[in-house]
């Protein structure tokens, strides 16, 4: 059975400034025919052009905190949205004082928007669902950081079932039936006879879990309030073990310690990233991080990963 597509592609891997080719953090969640920005550092509207992501089909962003490597290109990806005729509603996921600060500079610059941006505040100091449609719910949670931060859990809805269609061809079921079925329930026919579910359909491929955790201070099994068994784990990784110190100074995570979260959740695949610009090669973030937990892969510019099984695909053309 194909799926649509549920994948996530990294624009900028970088903490703090650009480094050796890699960019602050920035990351486009594709869920089936729409696009999610997790957010938007300096450079993300270029790589989102780079790798062919039309920024006018972005219908949400997620902006994890506001430290600077996380949301200075917002304003500029606003703003090209807007010159370029933009109509559609944009939902902004983000902590209070974005909407202030965003509100600020486009009022000092005399600038207006005018497609529907909305603002949707994240202040909760629990687990809460922040968008849910018939097909993804969004939860954000709190993260351990020197300002408020929230990470994302984007947990896909289950397929319906599928019909078998040789056991049903010669029944005369009604359209309600098939719907019952596909729900995953018995079908009560008129004459009384009962059609049991599971001798009827056959189980869909099982949905798809990514959870994005940014900048955050490492706390031993702190993810089990939040998620359980995540297809695709991002995680910060700015410093090696040798600078756990500095990790601790600055409210980060270490290699060792992203891998030890993935673990602790129970992820099947880790995605480690927003590295020190000390870094020229991270190799030995990506050792350390297989040391703890095997299934770890490097984020790297354009590298496009599909959630539900943790594998790099190509960039679909869009
Ligand atoms: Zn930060």
């Amino acid at each position: 059975m194909s799926l649509p597509p549920f994948t996530v592609t990294i624009l900028g891997t970088s903490s703090a400034t650009p480094a050796y080719g890699r960019f602050p953090s920035a990351q486009v969640v594709q869920f089936h025919q729409r696009l999610f920005l997790i957010d938007c550092g300096e450079a993300a509207q270029f790589q989102l052009r780079k790798y062919h992501f039309s920024i006018q089909k972005i219908e949400k962003i997620f902006i994890s905190h506001l430290h600077g490597d996380h949301f200075f290109g917002f304003f500029g990806l606003i703003g090209s949205m807007q010159l370029q005729g933009r109509k559609r509603e944009l939902l902004v996921y983000a902590p209070p004082e974005l909407e202030h600060i965003f509100k600020t500079i486009y009022a000092a610059s005399d600038a207006s928007v005018t497609f529907p941006l909305k603002f949707i505040h994240l202040k909760s100091h629990s687990k809460e669902l922040i968008y849910e449609d018939d097909a993804i719910n969004v939860y954000s949670f709190p993260m351990n950081h020197r300002v408020p931060c929230f990470g994302f859990v984007f947990q896909e809805k289950p397929f319906l079932r599928k019909i078998r269609k040789e056991k049903v061809e010669n029944l005369s079921l009604l359209p309600i039936h098939y719907d019952v079925l596909r729900k995953g329930e018995d079908v009560v026919l008129e004459d009384g006879r009962i059609l049991k579910n599971s001798e009827y359909t056959i189980p869909s491929p099982p949905p798809g879990v990514f959870v994005h955790c940014s900048d955050t201070f490492y706390t031993p099994l702190y993810y089990k309030n939040f998620f359980d068994s995540p297809d695709l784990l991002y995680h910060e990784a700015t410093f090696s073990s040798a600078e756990a110190k500095r990790a601790e100074l600055t409210f980060h995570s270490t290699a060792n310690q992203a891998a030890q979260a993935a673990r602790d959740c129970g992820a099947k695949k880790l995605i480690i990233g927003h590295f020190s610009a000390r870094y020229k090669e991270l190799t030995p973030l990506l050792e350390e991080a297989r040391a703890v937990f095997r299934e770890s892969i490097l984020a790297e510019e354009g590298l496009t990963v599909n959630i539900r099984d943790g594998f790099p695909v190509p960039v679909p053309v869009r």
